[in-house]
């Protein structure tokens, strides 16, 4: 198993540690690991586990992450380790997000910072992607990376749960360009209850990371009879709006996984319901997932389609230097 000496951690007295990478805030005793399974106190020193041991590396589209205002049409190379802070019953990627040091099942190839960063270079991607899994829990592995993706011109990508600690935002921001930050509820019972964490920490992350100027995408997985009420989708909307009518909120199709296999898809009058909450509360740009045709992005000023989306790709041939080429208005994001 790899090892090496975590950042953001403190020692305490009888060889405990206190790690403050992500608002769990663990105090760990000795060969102990924290609630993310994945960092481990050894001999009063906190230790990461998964440094460079990927346990997906893909080259996908920006669009998939997804990321819609973020150089859109191109790919990003995409990378996870075992492991997450996080244990939500409707996870899509259970099977490598709940693997743990605990229960000896931290998997994964061998894949240096180097390496990934001349891999996501020879097949022309302009990004990196920390993805799949919780970035924060590989911090020192994307942190490393980050920076070598830089110094070789690519830009650095979390999609996250936005759970990190603001001394883990303020380390990683000269090398972060963007997020996607998941907002899986407005309500800190269903953290609680769905996902062992809290709500607060996730809406700071969400509003630090717009005031550090990282480009923030917002995703909600909008579960049946779960999350889906009208106040509660206008609680979401409402918050985002309040931070930046300008942050893409994409509203995301549920579909049986993991320990949720009793609830059914999203309907897509529920979908439809969303987007219409997020356009009152104010957002300018509001996308549903798996619904075709409700991807495209138009200009909200003038209502231009700027971008036709279709499988996961769309160029932005109507945006010119970052502004509406039929209207002149500046239109967010990163192009
Ligand atoms: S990153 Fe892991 S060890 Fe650190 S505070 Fe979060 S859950 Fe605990």
């Amino acid at each position: 198993m790899m090892q090496k000496e975590a950042l953001l951690y403190e020692a305490l007295e009888n060889n405990r540690v206190h790690c403050y990478l992500c608002a769990h805030q663990c105090k760990i005793a000795p060969l102990k690991y924290g609630v993310c399974g994945v960092r481990q106190n050894v001999d009063g020193k906190l230790h990461t586990l998964v440094y460079g041991k990927a346990i997906a590396a893909n080259v996908d589209p920006i669009e998939k992450k997804p990321l819609y205002h973020f150089l859109p049409g191109s790919n990003s190379y995409s990378v996870a380790t075992a492991g997450c802070n996080f244990q939500c019953g409707f996870c899509q990627n259970w099977n490598i997000s709940q693997l743990s040091a605990k229960s000896n099942t931290i998997l994964g190839q061998e894949l240096s910072p180097e390496k990934m960063v001349a891999d996501a270079k020879k097949a022309e991607c302009a990004s990196i992607s920390y993805t799949y899994t919780e970035p924060t829990i590989f911090f020192e592995y994307a942190f490393d990376t980050a920076k070598l993706a830089k110094q070789a011109g690519l830009y650095n990508t979390f999609v996250t749960n936005g759970f990190m600690t603001k001394q883990a935002l303020d380390t990683i921001k000269p090398y972060l360009d963007a997020a996607n930050v998941d907002l899986k509820s407005f309500r800190d019972e269903y953290y609680k209850k769905y996902c062992k964490a809290k709500l607060s920490p996730v809406l700071e992350s969400i509003a630090y990371m717009r005031k550090l100027g990282i480009w923030v995408e917002v995703t909600t997985l909008v579960v049946p009879s779960e999350n889906d009420s009208d106040v509660e989708l206008n609680d979401i909307a409402g918050f985002i709006a309040q931070v930046d009518v300008n942050i893409p909120w994409h509203i995301s199709r549920f579909h049986s996984d993991y320990k949720f296999t009793d609830h059914g898809a999203t309907p897509v009058e529920t979908m439809r319901r969303a987007r219409d909450i997020g356009v009152e509360c104010g957002l300018r740009y509001v996308y549903l997932g798996n619904v075709p045709s409700d991807s495209d992005t138009y200009c909200h000023k003038c209502g231009d389609q700027l971008i036709k989306r279709a499988h996961f790709s769309g160029e932005a041939t109507r945006i010119k230097d970052g502004v509406c080429a039929s209207c002149g208005v500046t239109i967010p994001g990163v192009w």
